[in-house]
């Protein structure tokens, strides 16, 4: 058995029903062998960044896991199908979106996975919620340069 790594998820939707999306695909992920849902954030509401269309509901959770890095995208990967995600073009509005952002203090750089992920530091919707859940991981100054972006903290 592996040692279980605490890894970080960003979750983010904004086709559809994105609150209860959201809210499924954590159901989805706690019923998921090798994964157990140690906190999640907030739900926050957010402008489209680098992509388009409806405002963004974001959060983020914290999972222990006992799935390498590959493994855990993979098991993402199939909860995003099933909720119908389809990629027309990068960047493009979605009913889900779940990146792994954070793998313990794992690095990865392989074509199908970067961690940690690459965009995470510039994100609002990536870092208030993480900071929510696990302050220790986000620097205040990173932290305070992306709170200009519009961002909403919508509860549950
Ligand atoms: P962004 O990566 O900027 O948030 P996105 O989430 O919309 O964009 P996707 O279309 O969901 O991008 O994913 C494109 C590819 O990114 C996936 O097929 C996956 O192989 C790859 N990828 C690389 N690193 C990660 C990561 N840390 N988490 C999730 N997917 C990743
Ligand atoms: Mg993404
Ligand atoms: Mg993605």
């Amino acid at each position: 058995m592996r040692t279980p790594v605490t890894a970080y998820l960003g979750l983010g939707a904004n086709l559809g029903d994105a609150q209860a999306t959201l809210r499924t695909a954590i159901q989805a992920l706690s019923h998921c062998p090798g994964v157990t849902v140690t906190a999640q954030s907030a739900l926050y509401r957010t402008a489209p960044i680098d992509s388009s269309g409806p405002d963004y509901v974001n959060a983020v959770l914290e999972i222990s896991t006992t799935h390498t890095a590959p493994a855990l995208l993979q098991c993402l990967q199939g909860i995003e199908a099933a909720a119908g995600r389809e990629r027309p073009y990068r960047n493009a509005p979605r009913t889900l979106d779940l990146d792994i952002l954070l793998y313990g203090d794992g690095i990865v750089h392989s074509a199908s996975l970067t961690v940690p992920h690459p965009r995470m530091w510039q994100r609002a919707f990536v870092l208030a919620p993480l900071a929510e859940i696990a302050p220790q991981r986000v620097p205040t100054e990173i932290l305070r340069a992306a709170l200009d972006q519009a961002i909403e903290r919508i509860g549950w």
